[in-house]
């Protein structure tokens, strides 16, 4: 079968969708924020529907200039030990193999890193390996980016069976949007998916985390690269941010989830979007996300219930787990500092918050209750909605 030739567009002067005027407002903030997609994905997008999800995704937008958020909200270079490796959980590592991706999600919350003067960048990858193997408690290695899937497949296999050789590397994840930009790089190319498979051992298996976020990115060619993948033994998952103008209807939340689960690739984490610098345009606050995300989940099958809300915060991922009428609960689903996992925290509810952060900041003027699970709750923490 002919290999299908993907194009990268790094040019907004050859995005035909765009008008002379669109161009220009999406060459200014093309400056700040780097662009960059392909031909496949565009095709995808309906041009007579100037609110079309995969457009936002895409495609520069004007919005991306307000002054808003922070470049790392996460802290995550607090957790960088060597540049390119992060260890911020005790038994997970954090390997950013590249800083290129096939195409830059506008809503990215990793967008420092496509700008020249990143200093995270991986330059060393046998010192990453180094280190990962120094470090006996690392159980998981999640390979990200930019997408890990954009490296040849002989450079992704000499990463990969580097880390087969240590014993206490279980799992290899690879987060990557491979399947929504550029399918064909699974479908044309066997030597990837057989590496991965060779890999995938039935005591050590090779996870495909995607980043799959409204069903009009599920076409035809998707669907058959995840089958492929699936009967070489890599398991799938899928994990999203809530976005605005994305996937911000229970009912489209609902398809995602359902169509997803349909072809293997089960939803596990849906996140508030980090507030990240030139991402205003997508913020949903977390206390709405909360309640798309629970309807939402009224019209799926219990396998698409597993999925958890949560927040990538600097101290742990921080997952909700109700909204009452004047409460938030919140529990540390991992945290940095081990003694804080599976902590509850209560906040009064604060519907314009955006991040944990803009509940911590109520601490002086609201009191907070904190307590272990083991302690019994107030008595209006009951009635969750
Ligand atoms: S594929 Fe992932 S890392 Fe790359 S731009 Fe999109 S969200 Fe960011």
């Amino acid at each position: 079968m002919p290999m299908k030739k993907i194009h990268y567009l790094t040019n907004i002067d050859k995005v035909d969708i765009l008008s002379d005027n669109e161009k220009e407002v999406a060459r200014r903030v093309a400056d700040k924020f780097a662009f960059r997609t392909t031909d496949y994905y565009l095709s995808l997008i309906n041009n007579e529907n100037p609110d079309d999800p995969l457009r936002k995704i895409a495609l520069p937008n004007k919005e991306e200039l307000e002054v808003w958020g922070r470049l790392d909200p996460s802290s995550e270079s607090k957790y960088t030990v060597l540049p390119g490796l992060e260890h911020k959980y005790r038994d997970t590592a954090l390997f950013l193999v590249t800083d290129v991706c096939f195409g830059f999600c506008r809503f990215c919350f990793r967008k420092r890193l496509f700008r020249n003067d990143s200093d995270e960048k991986i330059k060393d990858y046998s010192a990453a390996i180094d280190y990962i193997r120094n470090h006996k408690e690392i159980i998981n290695v999640l390979l990200t980016g930019g997408d890990p899937l954009i490296l040849s497949t002989s450079r992704l296999e000499k990463i990969i069976s580097e880390l087969r050789k240590i014993p206490h590397v279980k799992n290899i994840r690879i987060g990557t949007k491979a399947l929504a930009y550029n399918p064909y790089r699974i479908l044309d190319d066997d030597k990837l998916v057989s590496m991965l498979s060779y890999y995938s051992e039935p005591d050590k298996r090779i996870y495909i985390i995607n980043d799959i976020n409204h069903p009009h990115e599920i076409t035809d060619k998707l669907k058959e690269a995840a089958d492929k993948l699936l009967k070489a033994g890599i398991i799938l998952a899928n994990q999203s941010p809530i976005l605005r103008g994305v996937n911000d209807k229970p009912e489209t939340l609902s398809q995602l989830f359902s169509e997803l689960s349909a072809i293997g690739i089960p939803q596990y984490y849906l996140f508030v979007n980090r507030p990240v610098v030139g991402n205003s345009p997508f913020a949903v606050p977390v206390e709405e996300g909360w309640f798309i995300f629970k309807k939402a989940l009224q019209n799926v099958s219990g396998l698409e219930r597993r999925a958890r809300y949560v927040m990538s915060h600097e101290t742990g991922k921080i997952e909700v787990l109700a909204v009452t009428e004047k409460h938030i609960i919140f529990t540390y689903h991992r945290a940095a500092n081990p003694e804080n996992t599976g902590k509850v925290m209560i906040f009064k509810r604060n519907p314009n918050a955006g991040w944990f952060d803009d509940y911590t900041e109520m601490i002086e003027e609201f009191a907070v209750n904190q307590f272990t699970k083991t302690q019994e709750p107030e008595k209006e923490i009951l009635s969750i909605n």
